[in-house]
């Protein structure tokens, strides 16, 4: 099973711990790497046609490339105001 997984949520595609937070669902908050509390919704699972539709959270991407001990030249530094 893959640690770290994406979800789309709340208007923006954000990681997760699955084994923190198990499998994400429906209209069950979880927290996302970035450290905020969202609730997908049923369309954030459906309709994605193999790909999501919301723009990345470059705060998740930051902590997956830490926490899955990235190599520092693969951890790009965060955009400011994002
Ligand atoms: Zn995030």
């Amino acid at each position: 099973m893959q640690r770290f997984r994406w979800q789309q949520a709340e208007g923006r595609r954000h990681a997760y711990d699955a084994e923190a937070v198990g499998t994400a669902h429906p209209g069950i908050a979880f927290t996302t790497l970035c450290g905020v509390e969202v609730t997908p919704a049923r369309r954030d699972f459906v309709e994605l046609d193999g790909r999501w539709h919301d723009p990345t959270c470059w705060h998740c991407d930051h902590e997956w490339r830490v926490r899955d001990d990235f190599p520092p030249c693969d951890i790009p530094r965060l955009p400011e105001n994002t």
